[in-house]
């Protein structure tokens, strides 16, 4: 296995060449003082050099490993702990924490690049403080100010955790449905009891304190979604002094056994009575744990990409150095045996889909993460609601878009290992385990589609929509002629886009089942959309530079490959899109 290397270049290219963030940041009052390109370029330095380091050796050992759970302790595997010391130690848990509780204060768009490497060194290991910066989020928006200065601080330093407790045995998608209970206190705290599974980092041994958010109903509490309330639970309770006091009445029942993220502990987590406080208002927890849901989104589909990076690593050192049969225009390593498998088409076609899909997914992301840190930071109302508005729709398409075609490169970079791709030792088939996941949680990839379709795109009326839409087209028009090969497909592939988007809005008023037969294709061809729209923009900031240096040519040999055997994807996509929902429904269930 290759060792990681941090695409610093890659990074910056796509930070300082396609999109000039420093240039927003200028604009952004909030970050004009706090960060500039010289500023960033260091810190993803340093990133890449403590995720590399410390952190992706532990890798394959962690996955042998695994979690273990003893009579509910709960144990990392070996090197896990000292390794997150050194991440928290480094301020990586607060990257993009709030100053003012001990946050190192850095836009969302330098957290995902170091999201990126850290779950390329390790998604296991990246989900601990993931979870807790997410944690944070939730806090910072909605908790007290006493909750605030009591949690934050000691969060962001990464010397206490966080875990998200929503999921049930009988409640996943449909959190209207838990039953967790909150019972108010004369003191004004809660006492929480029910059993939540599936809780990343419920219980480990990395920190001191666990700082629990758990979804609960209160006795009274209307039924469905609009009777949940959030609280904070801590594993071990605070005293007012800030030190930690009796554990809180809460536990891990077990662990359980996975498919891939092995050094992950998923946790079914007890709470018998214990005692937690309200985060924001009765009754609107959902909404409070809704704040979070991009940031964290977003970053699940930045981990499918770190898989992906990973993997194409590994996958183009193997193809230079595996020799096997010969290309088939002659003989080209004519002092070997046979000639490196990257001559043959086939493994050309597989590592240039995933280059293509990884660049796109960058590129991507980090546009996603600049709408996130203009609707956070931009004083000027208009401009900060657009870029909302653009989040809600984007959000979705990052998450399963991102995580779909994860699954599909790091498959191609197993197949480019032939047999060796299958079995552990060069962990090939590590990566596409525990790219799976990145499809299910957080909210299934069907119901990003749904949450797509259905609420930002039918229930925005298009207006979301059209944000990006016209966007894309402007930058079509303004355009120079000379980048015509991409700005041509780019504006067919929008207009396709268009009119798929009005047979949506249109055919979901006659029938509801529409709308979900549809969303999964539709949110597809959206993705391929999106990821030409960004590989037009990386063409133009690589042409005319290709002959100083081959980055730049490597970056227009992908954009044309991309425009040329990816995006027609949107075809099938679009015309199974238009076939509607009739022929599901064709079938009973008696007769699957
Ligand atoms: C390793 C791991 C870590 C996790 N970490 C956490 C965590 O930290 N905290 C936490 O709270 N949860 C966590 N989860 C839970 C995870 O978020 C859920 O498993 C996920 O949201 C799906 O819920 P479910 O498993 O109950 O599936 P279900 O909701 O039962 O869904 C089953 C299938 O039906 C589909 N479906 C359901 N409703 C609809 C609908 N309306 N329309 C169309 N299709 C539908 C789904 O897409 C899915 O394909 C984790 C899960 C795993 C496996």
């Amino acid at each position: 296995m290759a060792d990681y290397k941090a695409p610093l270049r890659d990074m910056r290219f796509v930070l300082n060449e396609v999109f000039e963030v420093s240039k927003l940041w200028a604009e952004l009052p909030a970050l004009a003082d706090v960060v500039d390109e010289e500023t960033a370029n260091a810190i993803l330095e340093e990133a890449g050099k403590v995720t590399a380091g410390s952190i992706a050796p532990l890798n394959r050992s962690g996955d042998e490993e695994g979690c273990s759970w003893d009579n509910g302790v709960v144990k990392t595997p070996a090197g896990f702990p000292e390794a997150y010391r050194t991440y928290a130690e480094g301020g990586w848990v607060g990257v993009g924490g709030a100053p003012e509780f001990g946050g190192m204060g850095m836009p969302k768009v330098i957290g995902a690049q170091v999201e990126e490497m850290v779950n390329s060194a390790s998604l296991s290991f990246g989900l601990y403080p993931m979870l807790t910066s997410g944690a944070c989020l939730s806090i910072l928006n909605h908790a007290s100010e006493d909750l605030k200065a009591q949690y934050l601080p000691n969060m962001y330093t990464g010397v206490w955790a966080g875990s998200m407790c929503l999921t049930e045995p009988h409640a996943g998608t449909d959190l209207g449905i838990i039953r967790t209970k909150a019972e108010p206190q004369a003191d004004g705290s809660y006492k929480i009891s029910g059993t939540k599974i599936f809780i990343t980092g419920g219980e480990h041994d990395l920190t001191e304190n666990i700082i629990h958010l758990v979804l609960a109903k209160l006795p009274d509490a209307p039924a469905g979604p609009k009777g949940i309330s959030l609280f904070l639970v801590p594993k071990v309770m605070v005293n007012a002094d800030g030190s930690l006091g009796e554990k809180n009445a809460l536990g891990c029942g077990s662990i359980e056994h996975k498919m891939g993220i092995k050094a992950s502990a998923t946790c079914v987590m007890n709470f018998d009575g214990a005692t937690g406080y309200l985060i924001g208002e009765v009754n609107k927890g959902l909404a409070a744990m809704f704040t979070m849901m991009n940031y964290e989104r977003l970053g699940v589909g930045i981990q499918g990409l770190s898989l992906g990076e990973r993997s194409y690593q590994n996958a183009i050192e193997y193809a230079r150095e595996r020799i096997q049969s010969r290309a088939p225009t002659g003989p080209v390593a004519k002092d070997k045996a046979a000639d490196p498998i990257i001559v043959h088409p086939d493994v050309r076609r597989m590592l240039l889909t995933m280059k293509a899909l990884n660049e796109g997914g960058r590129a991507f992301s980090s546009y996603v993460a600049m709408q996130l840190d203009t609707a956070k930071y931009s004083e000027d109302k208009a401009t900060a609601q657009r870029a909302e508005e653009l989040v809600a729709l984007l959000t979705p398409v990052a998450k399963a878009f991102l995580t779909d075609m994860a699954l599909e490169t790091t498959v191609h970079g197993q197949q480019i290992f032939g047999g060796h791709g299958f079995i552990r030792e060069w962990g090939q088939e590590q990566l596409v385990r525990d790219c799976r996941i990145t499809q299910i949680y957080e909210g299934t990839n069907g119901i990003q589609s749904l949450d797509l379709m259905g609420r930002k795109i039918v229930g925005s009326g298009g207006s979301y929509y059209k944000h990006f839409a016209d966007e894309i087209k402007a930058f079509v028009a303004s355009a120079d002629a000379s980048l015509s090969e991409f700005t041509q497909p780019l504006a067919a592939a929008v207009e396709s886009l268009d009119g798929l988007t009005a047979w949506v809005l249109d055919s979901a008023k006659g029938n509801p089942n529409e709308i979900g037969a549809a969303s999964v294709e539709y949110l597809q061809a959206f993705g391929y959309t999106a990821y030409a729209y960004m590989w037009a923009l990386m063409a133009r900031a690589a042409q005319g530079k290709e002959g100083q240096d081959e980055f730049y040519a490597s970056k227009l040999g992908t954009a044309r490959f991309y425009f040329a055997r990816l995006l027609p994807r949107i075809h099938s996509l679009s015309a199974s899109v238009k076939a509607g929902s009739e022929s599901l429904y064709l079938l009973d269930a008696a007769q699957f």
